[in-house]
């Protein structure tokens, strides 16, 4: 059994949950501020469904399961060996499984894998025969006598579920939503914050599972088939980096005639090394870059003008996702204000803002331990860099890190609005400038999402103008602007939509502002999945 650590999540508890961390990626570190705007959904853990997919024993997958659930698992079936994924703000959770496995299953070898097995002395705080580092798929075919090199099973992953904006739950359609594609883990720039990059080797390092275009290609093609899907989350640290295979990917598209789009990471130095027009025949519509701040030497923003590159993606139809770094050494009271107003000046689509956070296995960990900067008594549940520092800053204390963070979060949410506002006006921009470009795929794919949301986007804008008109009227003219140009590029049936669907939203966006002040959460839910299973 491969198992994702247990909730619930969105609360605090004695296993290292916390309310302000919960299983929603957006809602935690990117959209917090944004209130009942706020992207919810919850992705699930696709590490062990890699695994899963790449072995040949009978195996289970049990994704966000409760502690119950994961007790009766183990009483229902024998697993010769338990294999838990986590974090390490869940080091916790880990430390009650493995309690509970030896318990109920006491002859399970227990397998550890994830970041948390990065923490210094993880053997000494948990009861787990194996811990794993690094590349789990491998390790695990290895230990199981399998061929480790074997090629790489692609699972079908949808990437997002119980999506909920405004106080609506989207349909989950077969379609509606992006497959996710894990083409490498890893990035070879090595910053020294980067927990991803430092636990799969580090600079200079990653692992591909897919070396070249074609092989991505055919992947892509299997999911776009079996989950039948035109757009992809390509969860990749650095896609762009890897430009060989990319482009060799585009070519492959252009041949088949794929007018697909994706979602991807990359760093600003891998970005311009394409052209605007490459990476919109590529399909890139969504786009989450490294902006870290103006002052950062990082080799990965090569100097880049990060104003200027954001503008241009967006006006060629690519939301960006910025992200930057609050506490960094250089920050101090007095700069850190100018320092967020910059940031929020890119006004891209979506902000995530993260406090600078030496984590286990990072060089800044390292650093920091060396230094003797460590806080020595912060809980590892609270390290995950949308709290509290957890090292001594020169300049800024431990609680005005929270100060400065939360600040950043709502300067942001007042200065540019909603990020569906945001995403909306980048879409209207892409589709006017591409609708009659020559290239078919390109317009179809602008076409298809226009198609797909002119009406919502329309009826969305019309909810969102009416409320921010007594809280923030320089935002909701913007919206309002916006709004008009979506009526004159619409057809007549989304046209039509905003009057009968705007105050609808506007209705479910002010009850979900009611759930929300009583306390409102959302858990992910419970997920099993088996392969290779014989009954009894
Ligand atoms: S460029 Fe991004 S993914 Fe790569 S090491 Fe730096 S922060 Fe990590």
């Amino acid at each position: 059994m491969l198992s994702s650590v247990f909730g619930p999540y969105a609360q605090d508890d004695e296993f290292g949950s916390r309310s302000i961390n919960p299983m929603e990626l957006y809602h935690n570190q990117v959209t917090r501020a944004q209130g009942s705007f706020s992207l919810r959904m919850f992705h699930r853990s696709w590490g062990i469904m890699l695994i899963q997919a790449n072995i040949s024993a009978p195996c289970t997958v049990l994704d966000f399961p409760t502690r119950d659930d994961f007790a009766r698992e183990l009483k229902a079936n024998q697993y010769d060996v338990v294999g838990i994924s986590s974090i390490i703000v869940n080091v916790a959770k880990v430390r009650e499984m493995c309690r509970i496995i030896r318990r109920v299953s006491p002859h399970s070898v227990i397998v550890v894998g994830g970041h948390v097995a990065a923490i210094p002395g993880i053997e000494t705080m948990i009861d787990a025969d194996h811990i794993v580092r690094g590349e789990g798929v491998s390790w695990m075919r290895r230990y199981l006598g399998e061929d480790e090199n074997a090629p790489i099973r692609h699972p079908a992953i949808v990437s997002g579920m119980r999506t909920r904006i405004m106080g609506i739950r989207l349909p989950e359609r077969k379609g509606a939503t992006a497959a996710t594609i894990i083409p490498s883990v890893g990035c070879p720039m090595g910053c020294n914050f980067c927990t991803t990059s430092a636990f799969f080797g580090g600079k200079g390092k990653f692992v591909n599972f897919f070396e070249t275009g074609d092989e991505l290609f055919d992947v892509m093609n299997c999911m776009e088939r079996e989950l039948k899907v035109h757009s992809f989350f390509v969860m990749d640290e650095n896609f762009l980096l890897h430009r060989e295979r990319a482009l060799r990917l585009l070519e492959r598209m252009k041949e088949a005639g794929k007018s697909w789009t994706m979602s991807v990471f990359a760093s600003a130095n891998a970005i311009r090394k394409y052209t605007m027009q490459e990476l919109v025949e590529l399909g890139v519509s969504w786009l989450w870059m490294g902006l870290e701040s103006p002052r950062a030497s990082y080799s990965k923003l090569g100097g880049a003008d990060t104003r200027q590159l954001t503008r241009e993606l967006r006006e060629h139809g690519i939301r960006v996702q910025g992200s930057t770094i609050i506490g960094l050494e250089h920050h101090t009271p007095d700069n850190i204000v100018a320092e967020i107003e910059h940031a929020v000046s890119h006004d891209t689509d979506f902000h995530q803002f993260m406090l600078y956070t030496p984590v286990p296995g990072t060089p800044l960990y390292q650093q920091m331990a060396e230094q003797g900067r460590l806080l020595r008594d912060v809980d590892y549940a609270d390290v995950h860099g949308q709290f509290k520092f957890n090292f001594e800053h020169a300049a800024i204390s431990r609680d005005d890190s929270k100060r400065f963070l939360d600040w950043a979060f709502w300067r942001d949410f007042e200065a540019n609005g909603p990020s569906l506002y945001r995403i909306s006006r980048t879409l209207l921009t892409g589709w006017k400038r591409y609708k009659d470009w020559p290239d078919a795929r390109v317009r179809e794919r602008f076409a298809r999402e226009m198609a797909r949301l002119s009406g919502i986007y329309g009826s969305a804008l019309w909810a969102m103008e009416r409320r921010f008109r007594k809280v923030n009227l320089n935002v909701s003219q913007q919206i309002r602007a916006l709004r008009q140009e979506f009526k004159r590029e619409s057809g007549v049936v989304s046209r039509m939509m905003p009057a009968v669907l705007g105050p609808v939203l506007l209705w479910t966006t002010r009850r979900e502002e009611k759930r929300l002040a009583r306390g409102k959460t959302y858990e992910p839910p419970t997920i099993l999945e088996r392969t290779n299973w014989v009954e009894a």
